[in-house]
């Protein structure tokens, strides 16, 4: 649609920025740059609670970013449970590992359910001046096609059926994984690698009270944590095609399946969460960042990104890209400076990889790692040596450090720990083999994942040599 037909069709309004859906990155941008002198649109197609099975675990990382943004209070009055780290479960055997220190403080994280964090966020907006929330769904942009820009979006408000307008000089998208807008904005792939099925269970006690919990084994990984005083979520990973939740079979399976390799103390809850059937489950999706410039425009959040939900990451993705995109927004002042609007986007995006690679490439690796017979025995054996080899990991896995050379480290000394505890105690022919292959499989796991998110020149090099070693 072009700028000259809106005046007369459709009424229209203006502000400085236009955020589209009210999640976790629309709602906490409108807060953060309304409360900072900023005029803020939002518009999200539904205000009312959602009842999602996502986003129930931040990490600490997610944590440092509302309390740098000065939001930590939406973690209050929602039932938040403080998560202190992760216990790592294989086949039974239990490893505890807590979450780094800051000046002699453990960080800790928060567990809690989506919508109600939600709704404290979207308050937090409604509550800055400047922002005025709008429930709408956003049907398309608003071009001015001569200056090839997006000047602001179309949208149909919940009470009325009548199609409106706002124009800003930014709009920010932030419409969540099904995005109907990022096509424009970007060439990204998504690719489904399987499903999280979630259940609630009631009244729960987990074997490690407020941490977050990872069943590994030989078959594939599912997850708990607390997300009430009174409230467990299980995440089961399905991988490939989503699975068939109606009929008694499905019930049976997972009581067969999961039931039995939940510890004691969580049977009952799991067996009464199973029988009242209300499954959720959601497509794990991986889309790697890569945003086509469109002046007036910009993505944020799972828009333009995501990663396997195994480490509970995309919530402090998204805040960091919040804080990021809003300092720099910030610092414009006149919104009305075209330019200065296009270079804050081209800043974003070419630093916001740099802050977000480690939580990127963490979380499919470690799936590859749980769901790969050998690679998951040598991680387990190599994070239980304690000390600065659980350490650097969960520095990691917590967003606290987003040291890529850390992260490449630890992953390779994973791999050689493995290929060692293959050739043990004497290297036979089929052993060197086997470490060979433990080896092989390492690298192809790393390497998509590397690729993705701009690697340096060393790196670049490092993995075509892998490559030609490993083919
Ligand atoms: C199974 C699963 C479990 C996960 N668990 C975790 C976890 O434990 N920890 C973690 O950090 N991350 C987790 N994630 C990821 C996390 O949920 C997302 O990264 C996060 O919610 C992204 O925030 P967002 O604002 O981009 O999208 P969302 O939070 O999904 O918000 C998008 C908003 O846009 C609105 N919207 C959409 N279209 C329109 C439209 N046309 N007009 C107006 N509004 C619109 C929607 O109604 C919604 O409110 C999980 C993901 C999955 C799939």
């Amino acid at each position: 649609m072009q700028t000259d037909s809106i005046s007369s069709s459709i009424k229209t309004g203006r502000c400085d920025v236009c955020v589209v859906g009210a999640g976790v990155a629309g709602a906490t941008l409108a807060a953060y740059l309304g409360r900072r002198g900023v005029r803020v649109a939002l518009i999200e197609r539904d205000l009312s609670e959602p009842k999602k099975i996502v986003g129930e675990l931040l990490q600490p990382g997610g944590v440092l970013e509302l309390e740098r943004m000065g939001l930590a209070s939406v973690l209050e009055g929602i039932d938040a449970q403080p998560v202190e780290g992760y216990a790592l479960i294989n086949d039974g055997v239990q490893l505890r590992i807590p979450y780094p220190e800051s000046s002699g403080k453990p960080l800790s994280g928060r567990g809690f359910r989506y919508g109600r964090f939600i709704q404290n966020l979207r308050r937090a907006a409604e509550d800055s001046p400047n922002v005025t929330v709008i429930e709408g769904r956003v049907r398309g942009f608003v071009e001015d096609v001569s200056a090839g820009r997006v000047v602001g979006v179309r949208y149909v408000e919940r009470t009325e059926n009548r199609e409106q307008a706002i124009l800003a000089p930014l709009t920010v998208v932030c419409d969540g994984c099904v995005s109907s807008l990022r096509n424009k904005l970007c060439n990204s792939e998504k690719k489904v690698s399987g499903y999280f099925l979630g259940l609630l269970l009631e009244d729960c006690r987990l074997p490690c009270p407020n941490h977050g919990h990872v069943f590994i084994g030989n078959d594939s990984p599912f997850l708990s944590y607390p997300v009430s005083s009174r409230h467990v979520r299980v995440l089961i990973d399905f991988p490939g095609r989503m699975p068939k939740l109606k009929g008694e079979a499905f019930g049976h399976s997972l009581l067969d399946q999961v039931g039995g390799r939940l510890p004691q103390e969580m049977r009952a809850a799991f067996a009464a969460a199973v029988a009242k059937r209300d499954f959720q489950a959601m497509p794990n999706i991986v889309m790697h960042a890569n945003p086509a410039q469109v002046p007036g425009a910009v993505l944020l959040g799972d828009s333009l990104n995501m990663r396997h939900p195994l480490t509970g990451g995309g919530m402090t993705v998204a805040l960091t890209d919040v804080r990021t995109l809003g300092n720099l927004l910030l610092q414009i002042g006149d919104f009305s400076r075209e330019e200065k609007v296009s270079e804050a986007v081209r800043s974003y995006y070419a630093y916001r990889h740099k802050l977000n690679a480690t939580i990127n490439i963490l979380a499919s690796a470690l799936y590859g790692v749980f769901t790969q017979p050998d690679l998951n025995e040598a991680c387990f054996a190599y994070l239980q040596r304690g000390g600065k080899y659980a350490a650097g990991p969960i520095a990691l896995l917590s967003g606290i450090s987003r040291d890529i050379r850390l992260l490449i480290r630890h992953f390779a000394a994973v791999a050689w720990f493995g290929a060692y505890r293959a050739v043990k105690p004497l290297p036979t022919p089929a052993r060197v083999f086997k470490a060979y292959c433990i080896l092989r499989q390492a690298i192809r796991i790393i390497d998509p994942l590397l690729a993705a998110e701009y690697p340096t020149f060393g790196t670049r090099m490092a993995l075509k040599l892998a490559r030609i070693v490993f083919p």
